[in-house]
């Protein structure tokens, strides 16, 4: 099965430039501080496959669209800010030269190169140095304004440099443009690694270090039909420097823009380029493999890993070449087989797993029961059928699942016979009037939302899925309509109570009163919390 995933990459990349969107779970959302409200943790979300975007803190939300022009952002933002691209590259440039002309000079700097064995990086790569003094950078570039220097990303707002007492690496587009640096630090302070800050030029969750000599490599060279992505910024020169084609995540899993623009220059050279994931056999890694897995396969694209036992650039090129590649399957099984993670774990991990993927990492399993052992193999089963269980049923592609439990929620004061299937359930007849209009949106019915019905979609398209059982969905359907049940009878007795009619009544009384006997321990209360959850969506 393909998941087709269709992630709206033009406003993905224009709204990161402006957002500091920190990934999801969820591979198409990403999560910001809210830029309309003032908060401290982010209750803003953006969904760039169902196209919406809600702010959980002061309810402002609705299509894309809608955002940037609440943003005041035009898609032609790009060729209108073409002068300002020019001036800011000039600024780092020149940046560019004076940190090379430091590390030149600077005793420390270049002796922290020689003992970590990276010297022969230095021309190659362009690697400088930024010195101490906050203020030698900013004289340095004097003839610059003010104003430039800081939309550079070279400085903070106040005009103090971002990156002091580190080695520079400069950073370029695809196109081999500089546009930004990260900078490495050679005392003990934290954090090792860091970026300028993200500009009109540069964002880390645009960019991929390396790609620019990768491509260059691939085009050159025929022999290389792979492509490595590797964590660091030298393992990528480490390889890159040993003619294999490398990029570096910059501190981040791979986005999709990133993923985009590999797929995107791979099937440009029309050859079959596979994706090498060079990775440390630990949780972090293994996640990275994971989310690859989820976003490469689909995009045909061969993808192998090669499990590390070091970091890359302390293993040499020959070694790495002859490497065993593992398919993603195969890494899985392997990563199981060495970290042994709790059968509850490992089932987790499993249900993250696109299904083609997990049926052949299961039979996998199975032909390596010995290793693995009976009991171990029968635990995460058992495991994964439990999860499985609990996982919220997805009945719209493009809202959560919650709004099955919203239907219920308003069903639930509805007469259903008990014997009622929830996919028999006509979901548009039971709807009150807005929330009907927002359904017929999300199965892709031509309607035209008005921008409150838009703000309430784009709430039901990015709310937490509430996880409950369908069973106690059902039991709760099923205790509601006896319930009522038995009122009705006593009503109907009441306005007429004779012998005959209590002797009529009776059998249905007492058949009602066994059945809500029997569902005396299903616990309503989460269906309640649903119902009040629905009452506040048209409260506001
Ligand atoms: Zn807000």
């Amino acid at each position: 099965m393909r998941i087709e995933r269709a992630i709206d990459y033009e406003h993905l990349s224009l709204l990161e430039r402006v957002l500091d969107l920190q990934p999801t779970s969820d591979q198409a959302e990403f999560k910001c501080l809210c830029p309309f409200h003032s908060e401290t943790r982010p209750s803003f979300y953006v969904n760039f496959e169902k196209r919406v975007f809600y702010c959980f803190g002061c309810g402002v939300g609705g299509t894309l669209t809608r955002l940037l022009k609440l943003l005041k952002l035009q898609p032609q933002t790009e060729q209108v800010s073409e002068e300002t691209k020019a001036n800011i590259y000039d600024v780092l440039q020149a940046a560019q030269l004076f940190f090379r002309d430091q590390l030149r000079s600077n005793e420390n700097a270049k002796r922290w190169l020689k003992e970590k064995g990276r010297e022969h990086f230095r021309d190659r790569f362009g690697l400088g140095y930024a010195p101490s003094d906050p203020k030698a950078l900013r004289e340095a570039l004097s003839n610059f304004p003010n104003e430039l220097l800081i939309q550079s990303g070279l400085f903070g707002k106040s005009l103090y440099p971002v990156l002091r007492n580190r080695i520079t690496i400069p950073i370029h587009d695809e196109n081999g443009q500089l546009i930004g640096f990260a900078g490495r630090s050679i005392d003990d302070s934290e954090p090792k690694f860091l970026n300028t800050r993200n500009s009109v030029v540069f964002h880390k969750r645009l960019v991929l270090f390396g790609m620019n000599y990768a491509l260059s490599l691939l085009e050159k060279n025929r022999g290389n039909e792979e492509l490595w992505i590797v964590e660091g910024y030298f393992d990528a020169m480490h390889l890159l420097y040993n003619q294999l084609p490398a990029v570096a995540l910059m501190g981040t899993a791979l986005t999709p823009t990133q993923t985009h623009k590999i797929v995107a220059r791979i099937h440009a050279l029309k050859r079959s380029i596979a994706v090498v994931f060079g990775l440390d056999p630990d949780p972090a890694g293994l996640d990275a493999m994971i989310n690859a897995a989820l976003s490469l396969l689909t995009l045909q694209v061969p993808v192998r890993v090669v499990l590390l036992d070091r970091d890359p650039d302390e293993i040499s090129a020959e070694r790495l070449k002859s490497m065993p590649r593992l398919s993603i399957t195969a890494a899985f099984v392997e990563y199981l087989i060495r970290r042994r993670p709790t059968p509850t774990s490992a089932a987790k991990l499993l249900l993250r797993l696109p299904d083609t993927i997990r049926k052949n990492v299961w039979a996998l399993m199975n032909t390596k029961v010995k290793v693995f052992g009976t009991e171990y193999m029968r635990a995460i089963h058992k495991c994964f059928e439990d999860e499985k269980r609990r996982q919220p049923k997805r009945f719209l592609p493009n809202l959560r699942g919650d709004f099955w439990e919203l239907v219920v929620a308003a069903a639930i004061d509805r007469v259903f016979d008990p014997k009622t299937d929830l996919d028999d359930i006509d979901v548009a007849a039971i709807l009150p009037d807005r929330l009907k209009k927002v359904y017929q949106f999300a199965i892709g019915e031509k309607v035209q939302l008005s921008e409150d019905e838009e703000q309430l979609y784009a709430k039901l398209a990015l709310s937490r899925p509430f996880i409950v059982s369908r069973e106690i969905l059902l039991n709760g359907i099923r205790k509601a309509y006896w319930h009522r049940r038995i009122r009705e009878i006593l009503d109907e007795f009441a306005k007429n109570p004779t012998h005959e009619n209590a002797e009529r009544l009776r059998p249905e009384y007492l058949k009602a009163k066994e059945e809500f006997e029997k569902l005396r321990g299903v616990d309503t209360d989460k269906l309640l919390n649903f119902a009040e959850f629905f009452d506040s969506m048209f409260s506001s």
